[in-house]
């Protein structure tokens, strides 16, 4: 596919590309109530289990301080590089106890988003980050484990190159997505969706373009049903570009989500977005998201079914050409 044309004779990799660095758990303290080693778990998991050369691993270089000023305020930006972020704001982002390689993380996690994005403008149809979906980040702070909007980010970088006139952020954590809402509040250049717990963190939700707050114990069937209904009314829109925020923190098993979704219904989950895209014929970025599960056992399987299945459907878009 080179929906851009921007790339004639490039041949797409037939592996789904895959951005991650073992800094995105190193970066983290061990002794954080974050569960710091999913990412390089789930790097082990599809490493081992990848017998069809399905998935390619890679290290993303460091988001620019110019990149993350495109959505952040100056002062927040500049603070946090310096590590000079005060107590309380440390406090509301949470990934406590904070130490001096976090600022590498974190910017390396938002390269490997703004990675990703390149590649989709390379004219692949799915490529991914294993970390990131941070979408509690503000303009001027973060909160609940998030430092940088690197969906917010990634959108503004799209539009600004006019690689792409219209962005869909659809996000499936268990958390609002309420950053990335207030960001692009009244924006008419990305329409941003949001399915989640309606009694979970964050106790004040902002406004996406569609918000769909589901009561706490919903299963299976409740939240497909509501992916079914958000879908069909997305196809009346047209966007460019599809970002999905694909926490798995809905889980049954998770300890901050209040759903009750299985590991199947959240396949069923991935498949309905990865058939709509295919569907549309665009581009998709994938950012982790959310998951907490005790053991983190579950969770990683669950990442592990979503990287899997994006890779699958990446296979098949290169056949089907979209
Ligand atoms: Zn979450």
């Amino acid at each position: 596919m080179d929906k851009f044309g921007l790339y004639e004779n490039f041949a797409p990799r037939t592996r789904m590309t895959l951005f991650y660095d073992e800094i995105y758990s190193s970066g983290l303290d061990r002794s954080a109530r974050f569960p710091v080693d999913r990412y390089s778990r789930i790097a082990e998991q599809v490493e081992r289990d990848d017998r069809d050369g399905l998935i390619e691993l890679r290290r993303p270089r460091t988001a620019t301080r110019e990149e993350i000023l495109l959505v952040h305020q100056c002062d927040y930006v500049d603070r946090f590089l310096a590590q000079d972020l005060e107590e309380g704001e440390i406090r509301r982002i949470g990934l406590r106890p904070w130490k001096p390689e976090i600022v590498e993380r974190t910017m390396r996690l938002v390269g490997g988003a703004i990675e990703g994005l390149d590649l989709l403008f390379a004219g692949m149809p799915i490529a991914g980050n294993m970390a990131g979906g941070t979408h509690h980040a503000f303009r001027a702070e973060g909160a609940g484990y998030c430092i940088f909007n690197d969906l917010a980010v990634c959108a503004e970088i799209a539009l600004r190159r006019g690689q792409a006139k219209s962005v869909l952020v659809l996000d499936l954590d268990v958390h609002q997505g309420d950053g990335t809402a207030e960001i692009f509040q009244g924006d008419e250049r990305v329409f941003t969706v949001s399915i989640h717990g309606q009694d979970n963190f964050p106790f004040r939700k902002k406004s996406s373009d569609i918000d769909i707050g589901l009561p706490k114990g919903a299963g299976d069937g409740e939240f497909l049903d509501a992916l079914d209904h958000v879908l069909l009314k997305l196809s009346n829109y047209s966007f460019d570009l599809l970002f999905f925020q694909a926490g798995v923190d809905g889980l049954k098993m998770d300890g901050l989500g209040l759903l009750n979704l299985s590991r199947g219904g959240m396949r069923v989950r991935n498949e309905k977005v990865f058939k709509w895209r295919r569907k549309l014929g665009i581009p998709m970025l994938l950012f982790m998201g959310g998951g907490y599960s005790d053991p983190i056992d579950h969770t990683v399987d669950a990442f592990t079914d979503l990287f899997f299945g994006a890779a699958r459907e990446y296979r098949i878009a290169l056949e089907v050409g979209q």
